[in-house]
């Protein structure tokens, strides 16, 4: 773990360098508080830091206040150093923000300790920022294809809808449904149904540019958002998608399966907002290509929808 030792004089970091790296920690050093602060403003900054009281330019508690001011994440532990030792003073230093002091001359064992102690703490932080992170995740994924869920692609739809409008450009907007699916399901099983998702969805992703987006929208549909795009270059790709579905079958537990899926799709030219339009009109244009025999691509424009009263 990366220690941050700021003091003014060149003695005493020397003898902490000394001591903090043989007890394993990486040392970052400063030689007044306003270095010390720089380097704690830092995003990769050190997630301990020990202060000196007195130091030119910016005291040790006036850097801590600094950094409780202004960053709240990661946490940085912060122990001070103080030849002061009023009761009054050390209240003061707490007041600024430190987690704990140590009176100077300083006995090497107990500052170990105290580093200890701030050191469980880093780590539990450290523990509870991952976790929180994997939830985060995990509150936008599907578990089973591993693609964005409805929530998550709806708000990448939302987020490009706005964004294009700003530009004054297009969003591409496919919706796509595997064709007869429950038949999958109920002449193989579910879990061959299951099998063939995922397949799907590789698939999908590997026909894409990297600022496209695909997220598993319900049962055996999914929701395509394509940055940038017209009518026509996301019928295109909407017609690359269907292809890359149908060349070849799906192997799942040695039984080839042909699958096909209905495709319809639009485009936001940004006189609509509302992302939830264009879902209604891909379904509409879906809706089409399914009646119209599947396996195919449909497409429509908002003007050319039942939803154009709607808006
Ligand atoms: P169509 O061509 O008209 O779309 O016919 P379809 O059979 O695909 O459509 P339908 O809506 O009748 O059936 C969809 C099926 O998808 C029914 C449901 O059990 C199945 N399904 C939904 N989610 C999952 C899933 O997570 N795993 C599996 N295996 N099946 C699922
Ligand atoms: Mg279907
Ligand atoms: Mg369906």
């Amino acid at each position: 773990m990366k220690v941050l030792v700021a003091d003014d004089s060149a003695t005493s970091r020397q003898m902490l360098r000394a001591a903090l790296a043989k007890w394993g920690y990486e040392v970052v050093l400063a030689e007044n508080g306003a270095e010390a602060w720089d380097i704690l403003a830092e995003p990769d900054a050190p997630p301990m830091a020990i202060l000196d009281w007195v130091m030119p330019h910016m005291t040790g508690p006036d850097v801590c206040r600094r950094v409780r001011e202004t960053r709240r994440e990661p946490y940085t532990y912060i122990l001070l150093l103080t030849s002061k030792n009023t009761k009054g003073e050390t209240v003061e230093g707490l007041e600024a923000g430190a987690d704990d002091y140590i009176v100077k001359p300083f006995d090497q064992h107990e500052l170990q300790v105290r580093l200890r102690a701030g050191k469980r703490i880093i780590d539990l932080q450290m523990d509870l920022m991952k976790a929180r992170e994997e939830l985060r995740e995990r509150a936008n994924k599907d578990l089973l294809t591993m693609l964005p869920n409805r929530s998550a692609i709806s708000n990448a739809l939302r987020q490009e809808i706005s964004r294009c409008h700003r530009d004054r450009r297009t969003v591409g907007v496919i919706l796509l449904d595997l064709d007869h699916f429950k038949k999958i399901n109920d002449s193989y099983g579910h879990f061959a149904g299951d099998a063939v998702l995922r397949e799907t969805a590789t698939r999908l992703r590997s026909n894409m540019r990297p600022y496209d987006q695909v997220g598993r929208y319900g049962g055996e549909e999914f929701l395509v958002v394509l940055p940038n795009c017209d009518l026509e270059q996301a019928s295109n790709q909407a017609e690359r998608m269907r292809h890359k579905l149908e060349a070849s079958n799906m192997v799942v537990d040695g039984i080839e399966l042909t699958i096909s899926a209905s495709f319809g799709v639009t485009v936001s030219d940004g006189s609509e907002r509302n992302p939830d339009i264009f879902v209604r009109v891909a379904d509409e244009a879906l809706y089409r290509a399914k009646a119209s025999g599947r396996n195919c691509v449909s497409k429509l424009t908002l003007e050319d929808s039942s939803h154009r009263s709607a808006v």
